[in-house]
């Protein structure tokens, strides 16, 4: 063999399928069209399953422990899905669930891209070193900051769980990428504890920013309450906190 021939040899070993990797994605379930969760598009989300954390108010279960492979969603089917809506859609969300942690989103962002579309990742930032890798495939973040670095433990179930956030938080705003911050409000948060996270987010560089109630229906914690106050009353506490847009979600 030719030197040249076994270099070509080489470099097809060492070059991976981007489509044989991406179809490692774990997805439990696929939006084919919303208006709301990429600002602006019309874009399909892809949920993918699974997440490290496990926070109180949340609303997707289903997404979080294992599942039999026989009900997950094959990347085949959602690549095809994406084809035919070329020129329809302008956007795919990964969202979850945490995608971040799983290896095959990468390929996955990298063939959606490659077929003309805008990429969105709905993220609580669990793992900021992956965070990292992906940006660069990435147009518009929506980060969940949970609360102050302190709080996370209580919400999540997990020790350090708001360091890692918090250091998302900072590559994400680094990156300059279009992002939107999003906090749920813990039940029994009163005024000045949601204006304190506020004023430290427009600090470290927040400009959208969107608070949401906390609706326990459906939530992983049974005995969680629906918040006493009403969320126009606890967001009055933060007018003065210097974000460029502030959007409230629930009651
Ligand atoms: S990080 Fe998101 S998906 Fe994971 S448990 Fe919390 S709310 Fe649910």
């Amino acid at each position: 063999m030719t030197t040249t021939a076994t270099s070509a040899a080489a470099s097809q070993v060492r070059r991976p399928d981007p489509e044989a990797a991406a179809s490692g994605l774990r997805i439990g379930g696929l939006t084919r069209l919303t208006t709301i969760d990429y600002p602006g598009e019309l874009a399909a989300v892809v949920f993918c399953h699974g997440c490290p954390w496990r926070c109180r108010y949340c609303h997707n279960g289903h997404l979080l422990d294992a599942l039999d492979r026989q009900l997950l969603l094959p990347w085949s089917e959602v690549r095809d899905f994406l084809r035919q809506r070329r020129g329809l859609l302008d956007a795919v969300v990964f969202s979850g669930g945490e995608p971040t942690l799983q290896g095959a989103l990468a390929a996955a962002m990298a063939e959606t891209r490659e077929l003309g579309y805008r990429i969105g990742l709905h993220t609580a930032g669990p793992a900021p070193e992956r965070l990292a890798r992906l940006l660069p495939l990435i147009d518009w973040v929506a980060l969940d900051i949970k609360g102050l670095p302190e709080d996370y433990a209580a919400i999540t179930g997990v020790p350090g769980s708001g360091e890692r956030a918090w250091d998302s938080l900072r590559l994400l705003l680094d990156s300059g990428l279009p992002h939107e911050v999003r906090t749920t409000l813990m039940p029994d948060w009163n005024a000045a504890k949601v204006a304190q996270l506020a004023h430290r987010l427009a600090d470290a560089g927040v400009r959208h920013y969107s608070l949401q109630s906390c609706d326990p229906s459906h939530a992983l914690d049974p005995h969680l309450e629906r918040a006493p106050q009403p969320l126009a009353e606890l967001a009055a506490a933060i007018q003065s906190a210097r974000f460029a847009r502030l959007t409230l979600r629930g009651h």
